[in-house]
C-alpha cells in the first residue's frame, strides 16, 4: 500500500493517539479535516489553543476551570458542609446535571489501580486532606464526604481506601447508591439514575 503524503501520515497519527480512536477512525478524521472548509478547521485549531491557554486545574477542587478558584469552590450558593469525590472532571458534570446536589467537589483525576501502577501518590488526595483541616475553633467546616466514584472495581477501591483515610478524622462518609450498573462509568449514567444514586446514598 503507499503512504498518504507525510502531512496525512502525521495527522493521522496525532487523532491515534486521542482515547479511543484507532486506525481507521484516525484515518477517517484526517480526512475529514482535509475536506472541510478552512472555516472549519480554523475554529478547531482555535478551539483547542483556547482550552490549552485559559483551562487551569481549580487549586482547590481540581476541576478544570477558567478561573481560580473554581465557580463551585467560590459560589455563595454552594453548601460547604458536603463534598462530594468524583474521579474526573465529566463525572462532576454528571452531578451537576441532576440539579439536585448543591455542594462543593473533589476531583481525584483518576482512580486506584495496581494494574496501572496508581497509587494514592497518583491521586489528588493531598489538597482534600487540606481542605478538611479544622479552622482555629478546632472544626471543619466540611461534615460529609460523598464517594462519588465509579461503579467498578478500581472505583470501589478508591471509595474504600479513603472511607478509611477520612472516617477516623469523624466526617459522615457515604457512598453512591448502586443503583448504577455495576462496571460502569459515571460518565453514561442518566441524570434520573445519577439523581436516585446521589439520594440512595449510604453511610459507610
Ligand atoms: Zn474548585
Amino acid at each position: 500500500m503507499l503512504d498518504y503524503a507525510e502531512p496525512v501520515t502525521k495527522l493521522i497519527d496525532e487523532f491515534k493517539r486521542l482515547p479511543g480512536i484507532g486506525h481507521k477512525s484516525a484515518q477517517r478524521l484526517a480526512f475529514h479535516v482535509l475536506k472541510a472548509p478552512q472555516e472549519e478547521t480554523d475554529r478547531l485549531i482555535e478551539a483547542i489553543r483556547e482550552v490549552k491557554e485559559k483551562i487551569v486545574f481549580c487549586s482547590t477542587c481540581n476541576n478544570l476551570t477558567d478561573v481560580d478558584p473554581c465557580r463551585y469552590c467560590s459560589g455563595h450558593s454552594r453548601d460547604r458542609s458536603v463534598i462530594c469525590v468524583v474521579e474526573e472532571p465529566y463525572n462532576l458534570v454528571a452531578i451537576e446535571k441532576t440539579r439536585e446536589y448543591h455542594g462543593l467537589y473533589h476531583v481525584l483525576h483518576g482512580a486506584l489501580s495496581p494494574i496501572r501502577g496508581i497509587g494514592p501518590e497518583e491521586l489528588r488526595i493531598k489538597n482534600l486532606l487540606e481542605r478538611l483541616r479544622p479552622n482555629e475553633s478546632g472544626e471543619s467546616s466540611v461534615k460529609e464526604i460523598i464517594l462519588a466514584t465509579n461503579p467498578n472495581t478500581e472505583g470501589e477501591a478508591t471509595a474504600n481506601y479513603l472511607a478509611r483515610l477520612l472516617k477516623p478524622l469523624g466526617f459522615r462518609i457515604t457512598r453512591i447508591a448502586m443503583g448504577l450498573p455495576v462496571g460502569s462509568d459515571l460518565e453514561y449514567a442518566d441524570e434520573v439514575t445519577m439523581h436516585k444514586a446521589l439520594a440512595n446514598r449510604h453511610e459507610i
